[in-house]
């Protein structure tokens, strides 16, 4: 909690450009593939050499469509690409194809997963989702500077939102939904360092109470989750420090440092470009048909948010598992493919987060490749519900199957691992215990009732430890009582 955080409220909006899932640029056939050697990507188009005419690639409306409805928006009939002009190196053509008057996408939400007691989830409104291309790559090496134009073209869809965040962690919240979102509908990978999701801030502190708006400052720079919510939380407290020492602030653009751990001032927004925006003369309108908003909705996957809901309200879940479980598109699919035929959806949910979730972090491999198939996850935990393995037995048999491939029947019968309820059995193991210590019996029944631990273990012991520890509960205390 900041110092000033009692007198003064943040109020954070945020831009995402986030990498559309194309194998094509935006507007030339130039294969999008990270990591490739610098300009083997390239053409005259996305080079910006003149007289080239770009042609839209259509496979990234049905993306940005998809995000679009996702998020709530109203996906506008008709859209137009503007040239916003300025000079950099990364731009040979000296304009950026972008949307600006006219977006694709407009209004809309996000509902972030609500902490438990604080009222249940938040919704973040949407400003707009609008369409542009990517610019290249500047390389300062140590005697000279370089361009890449790999990214050159690189479809992005930038996701604004209203100013309705509050404080850092909302910030984070709020990011990690938005990718976990694009990473399901398999609109964006969302990879950070690679460059496919990324965020700057607009920020501004007020006094508790006021509704006019400070003046914000732009953050950028900000390559993680974490160096996200720092520079956020960093930036707030330099504000309201700033205005307590009767400061005014300046509209700015600032870079977080992570080493250091501060924004800097990187430029004034009172020298801000003019980037006299005007429509693409060599691109058309965008229209967008009826019925392609209506196939895109049919095939819409569920979604974390719709998941949650789900787990919570119907399966008892706690908000914290319920996050855990849907975060990865994924994981979320594995747990529905382990639960049908099982009782206690609760345990299972357990055993994903922990057992398998464990098993694939260890490993270091994708969950398809370290995890059992979730058949056989559900197969095992079937046997634990229907108490014909203990649960130590199933862990047993799970870290087994991890490594071996084979599914839970053959491996709990491979390891001896089933357990014995057959009540006889489990009686003459009592009698033989009692029969072997009658000093401690006459103690138990003394008084000593502490020592029906010992009875349980010593029978636990001499059954291989298989025995179904209720029934020996049962069996000793009627023994033991002298019945
Ligand atoms: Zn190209």
């Amino acid at each position: 909690m900041s110092v000033h955080s009692e007198k003064y409220e943040a109020v954070i909006g945020l831009e995402v450009h986030s990498q559309l899932l194309t194998q094509a640029k935006i507007f030339c056939g130039c294969s999008t593939e990270f990591g490739a050697a610098p300009n083997t990507h390239v053409c005259p188009v996305c080079s910006g050499m003149p007289g080239v005419l770009p042609v839209f690639n259509r496979r990234v409306l049905e993306l940005a469509i998809r995000m679009g409805l996702a998020a709530h928006c109203k996906v506008a009939p008709r859209s137009i690409f503007d040239r916003k002009n300025y000079f950099y190196p990364d731009l040979p053509k000296g304009y950026q194809i972008s949307q600006y008057e006219t977006p694709l996408c407009l209004g809309g939400y996000i509902e972030l997963p609500g902490e438990a007691g604080d009222g249940g989830p938040v919704r973040v409104r949407l400003v707009r989702i609008h369409l542009e291309e990517d610019a290249g790559k500047n390389i300062h090496a140590p005697d000279c500077s370089l361009v890449d134009f790999n990214r050159s073209g690189v479809p992005l869809m930038e996701i604004v939102s209203e100013p309705d965040l509050r404080t850092p962690e909302q910030a984070g919240a709020y990011l990690r939904e938005l990718r976990s979102m694009l990473r399901y509908l398999e609109v964006s990978d969302g990879n950070m360092e690679e460059g496919s999701f990324r965020c700057d801030a607009n920020v501004s502190v007020r006094p508790r109470g006021e509704s006019k708006l400070g003046v914000k400052t732009e953050v950028k720079n900000m390559n993680s989750f974490r160096h996200v919510e720092h520079a956020i939380a960093y930036e707030i407290e330099r504000q309201a420090e700033a205005i307590e020492a009767g400061e005014r602030i300046v509209q700015e653009t600032r870079l977080w440092d992570p080493d250091r751990g501060v924004t800097r001032s990187m430029r004034s927004k009172e020298h801000a470009h003019d980037y006299r925006y005007f429509p693409e003369p060599d691109l058309p309108p965008l229209i967008v048909p009826p019925d392609l908003v209506e196939q895109i909705k049919v095939e819409m996957p569920e979604l974390p948010a719709s998941r949650r809901a789900r787990y919570i309200g119907d399966m008892g879940l706690t908000p914290y598992e319920a996050q855990v479980l849907t975060a990865e598109r994924d994981v979320s699919d594995y747990f529905e493919a382990v639960i049908p035929g099982l009782n206690n959806r609760k345990a299972a949910a357990n055993w994903v987060m922990t057992e398998v979730l464990r098993a694939v972090h260890e490993s270091g491999r994708s969950l398809t490749e370290a995890a059992p198939a979730p058949a056989e996850v559900g197969a095992l935990l079937k046997m634990v519900e229907g108490t014909t393995i203990s649960l130590n037995a199933a862990k047993t048999a799970f870290a087994a199957m991890c490594k071996s491939g084979k599914g839970a029947q053959a491996t709990v019968a491979e390891l001896g691992l089933l357990q014995v309820s057959d009540e006889a059995a489990i009686a003459a193991a009592c009698d033989k215990v009692i029969d072997a210590e009658p000093d401690k019996v006459a103690e138990y029944r003394a008084g000593r009732d502490k020592l029906f631990g010992f009875f349980v273990g010593q029978v636990m012991k001499a059954m291989g430890g298989k025995a179904n520890p209720k029934i020996i509960n049962e069996v000793l205390k009627r023994k033991l009582a002298g019945a």
